[in-house]
């Protein structure tokens, strides 16, 4: 079996660019669980559903075919065969994707997904999200759990989709506490707090403790 690093953690902890530059550095290929979540977010709000609507979301969660690739240079995200890359980083599939992603058929569905990708690695892979290292992955070699003060984390996300840093920093909180149920740190996870590390350190840091 190939490497697996699992790297769990909140928006805004820098985790996709952490776990992107990671992949690359160690030639491993790269897994965006957020954005398979995102992208079924973003297809029932195509389709007018009510993302509050447990019911329906998850009778449907199964219907659009999500494919992500798995190349860290080249990260889209399709929904039945359109790219949807830029789609599902709205401000409108951040607010409802939380909801979407507590359904029980949708963790089911889209968690069977991503084993299914990390088996099919062979070479290695990081994978990123909230539960890697506690559902998804479990037996990684490597589970990093990477956090940030959450002022620091609202200004990182701030400037990434060029938004008040106020505003983000209370959608955050938000999310946080609706994620908060399927956001925790493995006890076997190494907590790593990238408040006062630049991108480039987080990424050493993780490199060196996987070529451990
Ligand atoms: O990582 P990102 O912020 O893009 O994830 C978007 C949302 O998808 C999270 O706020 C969370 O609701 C959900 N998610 C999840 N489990 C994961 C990854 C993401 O529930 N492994």
């Amino acid at each position: 079996r190939g490497l697996v690093i699992a790297i769990d953690g909140p928006s805004g902890s820098g985790k996709s660019s952490a776990s992107k530059g990671v992949a690359r550095a160690l030639g491993l290929r790269y897994l965006d669980t957020g954005a398979m979540y995102r992208a079924l977010t973003w297809w029932f709000i195509a389709q007018k559903a009510d993302t509050s609507d447990e019911a329906v979301i998850a009778a449907r969660a199964a219907e659009p075919v999500i494919e992500v690739s798995a190349d860290p240079d080249d990260p889209w995200t399709r929904v039945n065969g359109t790219d949807v890359s830029l789609d599902i980083r709205t401000v409108q599939v951040s607010s409802q994707v939380s909801a979407v992603a507590r359904v029980p058929a949708v963790r089911e569905h889209l968690i069977a997904r991503q084993r299914a990708i990390i088996a099919d690695a062979a070479d290695g892979i990081v994978a990123e999200g909230r539960d890697i290292g506690t559902v998804v992955a479990p037996a990684a070699q490597l589970k990093v759990f990477l956090t940030a003060d959450p002022s620091a984390r609202a200004r990182r996300r701030a400037a990434e989709i060029s938004a008040d840093t106020a505003e983000t920093e209370a959608a955050q909180a938000r999310r946080d506490r609706l994620d908060a149920a399927q956001s925790e740190k493995a006890a076997d996870a190494l907590l790593l707090d990238a408040t006062d590390l630049t991108l480039e350190q987080v990424i050493d840091e993780i490199a060196r403790l996987a070529r451990e």
